[in-house]
């Protein structure tokens, strides 16, 4: 690759090409709408639409789709070809105004919680032109927003845009105060990605990793990440190959691809990208896993987004590093160099801390899944309490706030909000504690509870809402202030104060951290569905409608739509068990044991007194596990079978996650018994060996 700049953003409708290829007029007009959401005129759309074609056009393209983001979490696309007939009966390439700004998807198959009854299946796309329109695979794609007739939202574009819009609004309240003349504010995030890659014969070896993205059965290999080799080891030569396919796949969509290393667990790599505004972030992340997946194709290997692919090696998360920054080109978490600018800091830290602390549960439910219940609270990942990191300096500072006593030894007085000036923090020294779910990291917070295959809209939309809060309930207060910054220091200390539970330093992995917090009243909502039973609390309705994000029956068919989702995903797996169980496990032991019978006897009959307490103890063991075995398929068909009796979604949600998952563990603990004890020509799939060390 020779030329990286030229190739970056080639397949995008970017604001040089848009330069390039629209009138001023047009190209003005489109501005306004991206960057005031002012309403675009169907004359400008037709034109816009018509550059877009044509630029399409010339690079091979024949369709093109909206390119939208329901609940499922991955995208969705339907292909529409530009040909219209002409009376010649032959055909021109054409695209309207009309077509670009909305499109009409029969919609009925996609997940909606009550919102849209299939007898009303259509729902609606709307273009999104602050995202940019790009090529993939030949199809024009159009970034949009997914809506119902009704004009609820279907999709996870449409509140990120709405909390991004709050957030502005409230930001820039406070900003005013502070005498800014910023007009609009957004939060920037950079996701860091991890995930595995295994080869594709292996992968189509284990129907569990084909049907639910985990291995459901498997014993732990000799070997897994104890020695801490493969973390920023040298990437082998496949892998590189690979990563270099993606980096260029990925720049060509504009996508700041940036920083590729191996990971903890063998197998485990991440890309990270540089960050960038959030919706273009989250349209930019979804882009990454596909590529992820479709790269790994081209060199016979599978990638694996799932939390929790491999028991017993570190799962895979997602690093959300979140900030807000203002169209002057201000980050506001950076902790300045003036005495204004720190009172400005500390008090976006103070709304914040008091965020994450009045809303512990958003945070915790924007991570719930299925797949991230079995990595939340394991040693690799924050646990499912959340917390904030600030660092030993910020920590401090925010110390000697609440108690007005000097910060430091060589400070001999009390920081004093507004007059004295932050020290300067630099990145490695408040990064040191890996195991915070929301740790300060110099001048933007990293959120690490993320799943790796989540999209990162619903984390994002709660976090600029419920910052918006903290910074609305502010700004009413500071409004009114006599004397400003006598009202900034009081309201910044009492935040603190009264927040100061949230604030943790020490290490999140202990057990003494699960029992110091539930001293300090912080919520360990430990599994999906006991963190989604808070999505529709009275106070978190009230949040979104305030803000208009969601209305209450908007929340509502959410939180019914991650119960669902959570019950099916577990149903699958427990299918998939059994039937790699009954099929496959079953008749190899089986199997096994016949051939060590066999042996027993062929040999006893070759030579009377021949020794075999060796095969006779092993095919004991054998048979005895195989009893077991066979006991703890049928508890799980008769643990299936009362599903039916748990028919309102939470209660069905909880019965999944207590009597299912725990008969699903039981049969994966004989299993994976029987596996160590069978000879590896007789065990029906590759090994956990097998599957993380195959890679040359
Ligand atoms: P680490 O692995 O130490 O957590 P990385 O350097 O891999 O850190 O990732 C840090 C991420 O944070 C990158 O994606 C980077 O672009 C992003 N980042 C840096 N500054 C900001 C900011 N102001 N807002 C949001 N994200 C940021
Ligand atoms: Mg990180």
């Amino acid at each position: 690759m020779n030329n990286v700049p030229e190739l970056f953003g080639s397949m995008v409708f970017n604001d040089t090409v848009m330069q390039e290829r629209l009138p001023k007029q047009t190209y003005k007009a489109l501005k306004k709408t991206i960057s005031d959401g002012a309403p675009l005129d169907i004359s400008v759309a037709n034109v816009v639409a018509n550059a877009m074609k044509d630029w399409a056009v010339e690079r091979g393209v024949t369709h093109y789709t909206h390119w939208f983001q329901p609940m499922t979490g991955i995208t969705a696309e339907k292909h529409d070809s530009f040909i219209s007939p002409t009376s010649e009966g032959k055909v021109i390439m054409e695209f309207s105004g009309k077509e670009l700004i909305k499109g009409e998807p029969d919609a009925s198959s996609f997940p909606s919680g009550g919102l849209r009854a299939t007898f009303e299946a259509r729902g609606y796309t709307a273009w999104d032109p602050t995202s940019y329109a790009f090529i993939k695979d030949g199809i024009l794609c159009i970034p949009t927003a997914f809506c119902s007739y009704g004009g609820e939202v279907l999709d996870k574009k449409t509140p990120l845009l709405r909390s991004t819009d709050a957030l502005s609004k409230q930001t820039l309240r406070v900003l005013k105060l502070f005498g800014s003349d910023a007009t609009k504010v957004t939060s920037t995030v950079g996701p860091e990605q991890e995930y595995f890659l295994i080869d594709e014969d292996i992968y189509n070896a284990r129907r569990d990793l084909m049907y639910t993205g985990r291995t459901l059965f498997g014993a732990k290999a000799p070997k897994g990440q104890e020695l801490e080799d493969h973390y920023f080891g040298s990437i082998k030569p496949r892998v590189s190959a690979y990563m270099k396919e993606l980096d260029e796949e990925l720049w060509k969509l504009g996508v700041l691809a940036k920083t590729k290393h191996n990971e903890v667990a063998p197998a485990q790599h991440e890309l990270a990208p540089i960050y960038t505004d959030t919706n273009t972030a989250t349209d930019h992340n979804q882009l990454t896993m596909e590529l992820m997946k479709k790269v790994a194709a081209h060199h016979h290997m599978v990638c694996l987004l799932h939390e929790k692919p491999f028991a017993g090696v570190n799962g895979s998360g997602k690093h959300n590093n979140w900030s807000i920054s203002t169209n002057t080109g201000v980050n506001l978490l950076d902790p300045g160099t003036t005495p204004a600018e720190n009172a400005q800091f500390l008090l976006f830290l103070a709304a914040i801390i008091k965020a994450v602390d009045d809303y512990q549960d958003l945070l915790r439910i924007s991570v719930a899944s299925a797949g991230n219940d079995h990595r939340l609270g394991a040693n690799e990942a924050p646990p499912a309490i959340v917390s904030i990191f600030l660092g030993d300096e910020l920590a401090g500072i925010v110390n000697s706030i609440i108690t007005g006593t000097p910060y430091n030894k060589s400070a001999d007085s009390v920081m004093q909000i507004g007059v004295d000036v932050l020290p300067v923090f630099p990145k490695d020294t408040t990064d040191r504690n890996r195991t915070s779910p929301f740790a300060f990291t110099g001048n933007k917070f990293e959120f690490r509870m993320l799943g790796s295959s989540f999209s990162i809209a619903c984390t994002n939309t709660f976090i600029n809402t419920i910052v918006a809060e903290s910074l609305r309930q502010f700004a009413d207060e500071l409004e009114g202030a006599e004397n400003l910054n006598a009202a900034i220091a009081a309201l910044v200390k009492k935040t603190f104060t009264d927040h100061q539970r949230i604030i943790f330093n020490g290490n999140n992995y202990s057990e003494e951290w699960v029992q110091e917090a539930e001293r300090r009243g912080l919520l360990n909502l430990k599994n999906t569905p006991e963190a989604l039973h808070y999505y529709v609390a009275e106070k978190n309705i009230r949040l979104f409608e305030r803000h208009k994000v969601f209305s209450e029956k908007e929340v509502r068919s959410r939180y019914e739509i991650l119960l669902e989702n959570y019950s099916k995903v577990i149903n699958i797996e427990a299918l998939t068990m059994l039937d790699m169980a009954k099929k496959d496990i079953f008749p190899a032991v089986v199997d096994y044991g016949k051939e060590l019978s066999e042996t027993i006897n062929a040999k006893k009959a070759a030579c009377p007194d021949v020794v075999v307490d060796a095969e006779t103890a092993l095919l004991k063991k054998l048979s005895a596990l195989t009893s077991c075995l066979y006991k703890k398929i049928a508890a799980l068909d008769a643990a299936l079978l009362d599903v039916k009796f748990h028919t309102e979604v939470e209660d069905c949600a909880k019965y999944y996650g207590s009597s299912v998952i725990n008969a699903m563990n039981e049969l994966r603990a004989v299993a994976d018994e029987l596996e160590v004890i069978t000879a590896k020509s007789a065990w029906p799939f590759p090994s956990y060996g097998d599957m993380l060390f195959s890679i040359k």
